[in-house]
């Protein structure tokens, strides 16, 4: 074996990301008998009374950790947070033209191209013109619509680590939030939302399924002419099991809620996560060679971009730091530099060991 081909320790992909390793431990034991049934999870019916026990136990936790309240429907769909961005307008629009977005960075305008392909997209605040490195945080500034059927932002932004601790101040429109990277990751007040989306390879589990989080008032708007799969009132009448669910993402998103439990829940890893980043982003600020330029009120404590006082030594970095057993610091490809993602699952430790690495690797 050449030293790049040892095992990562710690794996900082941005997704699909690292799975807790008990959690792949756990899938690894269950693998060729599920429930001592002598067949795979991914071999049985979703119609078995096994599966739609899993099913139900697995909305009980997730209401359980997020207290979400009754009126709120969970929905369990396909199709990652790209098929959400087409169904938020054809579920909701209903009578309506217009529909409200923030644009904090490259998943909101990848949301609002496809929302402007049924809809008038009212843009609320924007920060492009500081390169998406700051977010508008003062709502005297948000030039909300009336008569807009709801209102979208992007909880965090993955590709440029910038990230809202709060939801942006709005009154009197329902309020939808693209969490697929930042769900159960921080406490949050379900309450202040209509609908909470989230694809499952961030935080959640692996690609393949998406979960969605729905307020009852919010049903009932669809397009006459929208796919009954793509429409949500279909998940809520049949449990999620109108078609074949992908059983075996939905299964592994059990075992991570099952997983984040034991760990305290969502309040004991939000502590974990936010000592986890700030451990990173003062090592970069006191650092002459690491550079971030994000602002400090919405640095992202789930994807931490950074780069090199020198950016000639990035390949080197990502070469040396994979050898080290760090897996996927490479920055997204339209931002370059590096990207250190720092989800529920990597533990303190791995940050520990970016920071000896990044310490030993400077000049
Ligand atoms: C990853 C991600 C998505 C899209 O995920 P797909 O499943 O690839 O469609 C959407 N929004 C945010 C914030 C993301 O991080």
């Amino acid at each position: 074996m050449t030293p790049t081909m040892l095992p990562p320790i710690y794996n900082f992909s941005a997704g699909p990301a690292a799975l807790p390793s008990e959690v792949v431990r756990r899938i690894r034991e269950d693998l060729p008998s599920w429930q001592g049934q002598g067949v795979s999870i991914m071999e049985i019916s979703h119609r078995t009374p096994e599966f739609e026990s899993l099913a139900q136990s697995v909305e009980a936790t997730l209401r359980d950790l997020l207290n979400i309240p009754d009126q709120y429907h969970i929905l369990f769909m396909q199709g990652g947070g790209r098929a959400q961005y087409a169904m938020l307008p054809l579920n909701l629009l209903d009578n309506k033209s217009t529909v409200d977005y923030f644009n904090t960075g490259i998943w909101s305008e990848i949301a609002i191209a496809e929302a402007s392909r049924y809809a008038h997209v009212n843009i609320v605040a924007s920060n492009k013109g500081d390169d998406f490195k700051t977010l508008p945080l003062d709502s005297d500034t948000y030039r909300l619509d009336p008569k807009a059927a709801y209102v979208h932002y992007v909880s965090n932004e993955t590709i440029n680590g910038i990230e809202f601790y709060e939801p942006p101040f709005v009154q009197n429109t329902p309020l939808i939030a693209d969490m697929s990277s930042d769900l159960l990751s921080k406490p949050i007040n379900v309450n202040q939302f209509s609908l909470i989306y989230a694809c499952a390879q961030k935080n959640l589990g692996i690609a393949g399924l998406t979960l969605v989080i729905i307020k009852d008032d919010l049903l009932g708007k669809a397009h006459p002419l929208t796919p009954t799969l793509y429409n949500y009132q279909t998940y809520v009448d049949t449990g999620s099991l109108y078609n074949t669910p992908p059983t075996f993402a939905w299964y592994v998103t059990g075992l991570v809620l099952e997983w984040l439990k034991a760990q305290g829940g969502v309040e004991a890893i939000y502590a974990v996560n936010q000592r986890k980043a700030k451990k990173l982003y003062d090592f970069i600020d006191q650092h002459p060679f690491y550079r971030n330029s994000v602002a400090a009120a919405c640095r992202s404590r789930m994807n931490v971009v950074f780069h090199l006082a020198n950016p000639d030594e990035t390949s080197r970095f990502l070469v040396e730091s994979r050898a080290a057993g760090l897996y996927a610091l490479k920055g997204h490809s339209r931002l370059g530099g590096l990207r250190a993602s720092l989800y529920n699952s990597m533990p303190e430790a791995g940050v520990d060991a970016l920071i000896t690495f990044m310490s030993e690797f400077a000049p």
